[in-house]
């Protein structure tokens, strides 16, 4: 089995534990963070272990690359702690598992992966997808997933299968060798979880950021500015490829769009809610979405904009409630572009 590139030397000798003491859900006070952090360390069952959201945003808050959450979710597992119920565990391992039925489809550059969102395939369209083709499917799916449910066992299991299915059956037969993925948690496999764990990926994963970032500035001259506020809803994937949230103030600024000022954003952003839910955390999570409703409702903002998909099914019906529109990113982008 894969083993996770912890180096312990580098926590026990960090002294401000921003992983736990950064963390919007535990409460800690120093004293309290290092001596879990400790426990940690050594492996053994922390609280932290139990009280976890898999809010992902610790390895952001890291400030060395130490890896906590992905030893969070190592220790969880070695010590069977189920965030999510072990009924709900096991349907979505059953029915998410590859079904070995892929095959050789001819496809062409840009190359869109649309994880296991075959209902967004509609979006893959107009002038920001112009000649792209598209691949989804549980053959493919990253399956990053299950650091949402204390089973990394599952995610290192299949991602070589996955890796090496993609680049079978999609990408070496037809001559390509980038894939764009739509969503951030594929993005973040296949670049930083992929390297954490000594994962080869034989291929170049563009953010769909980048990729829209490129085709904005081919068509520059198409542009028509939007001239709105909008918030932007940052989700938890995000959280291990934070360089790339940056790429939203970019896109912002050059299809006119104004991002709003909010508590709950950037680093400090909530979770949407759903793995509370999924957790059975359900107060929790009502209270976490009355908050990001409030933050909304109060920054002025026109637009909510995400680029996860789970986050908009999650919150779009509230959004809309309070007189918002919810959008995905690139939809966004091709309105810009008159699409
Ligand atoms: S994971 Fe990072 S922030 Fe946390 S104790 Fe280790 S080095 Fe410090
Ligand atoms: S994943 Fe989120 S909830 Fe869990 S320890 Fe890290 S910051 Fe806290």
């Amino acid at each position: 089995m894969l083993e996770l590139r912890f180096d312990p030397s580098l926590c026990t000798r960090c002294e401000t534990v921003d992983c736990l003491m950064r963390c919007q859900y535990l409460g800690f006070d120093l004293s309290r963070a290092l001596s879990e952090r400790d426990v940690l360390v050594q492996g053994g069952k922390s609280q932290v272990l139990e009280d976890c959201v898999t809010c992902y945003a610790c390895e952001e808050y890291c400030p060395y690359g130490g890896h906590p959450f992905y030893r969070i979710v190592e220790l969880q597992e070695r010590h069977g702690i189920h965030p999510v119920p072990p009924q709900i565990e096991e349907h979505q391992i059953t029915s998410l598992a590859p079904r070995e039925k892929i095959q050789y489809r001819e496809m062409h550059a840009p190359l869109i992966d649309l994880c296991t969102f075959p209902m967004l395939k509609e979006s893959i369209r107009g002038p920001l997808f112009e000649n792209a083709s598209l691949f989804w499917g549980t053959d493919v799916f990253c399956n990053l997933i299950y650091l949402h449910f204390g089973k990394v066992s599952i995610t290192k299991q299949r991602l070589p299968l996955i890796i090496d299915n993609i680049r079978k059956f999609c990408l070496e037969p037809n001559h390509i060798n980038e894939l764009v993925c739509y969503h951030d948690e594929c993005y973040a496999t296949f670049t930083v979880f992929a390297r954490a764990y000594g994962i080869e990926v034989p291929f170049k994963p563009v953010h769909l950021y980048d990729y829209i970032l490129g085709r904005l500035a081919q068509m520059k001259d198409r542009i028509r500015p939007l001239n709105i506020t909008a918030a932007y809803h940052r989700n938890c994937s995000n959280r291990l490829i934070p360089e790339t949230h940056a790429l939203v103030d970019e896109i912002f600024a050059l299809i006119g769009v104004e991002r709003v000022k909010r508590r709950y954003e950037d680093q400090n952003a909530l979770c949407c809610g759903l793995s509370l839910d999924a957790q059975q955390r359900t107060e929790l999570a009502r209270d976490t979405r009355r908050r990001i409703l409030e933050d909304l409702q109060s920054s002025g903002a026109t637009h909510c904009v995400y680029n996860c998909p789970m986050c908009l099914f999650t919150l779009q019906e509230s959004v809309r409630a309070i007189g918002m529109t919810p959008i995905l990113m690139p939809d966004l982008c091709q309105m810009a572009l008159g699409a």
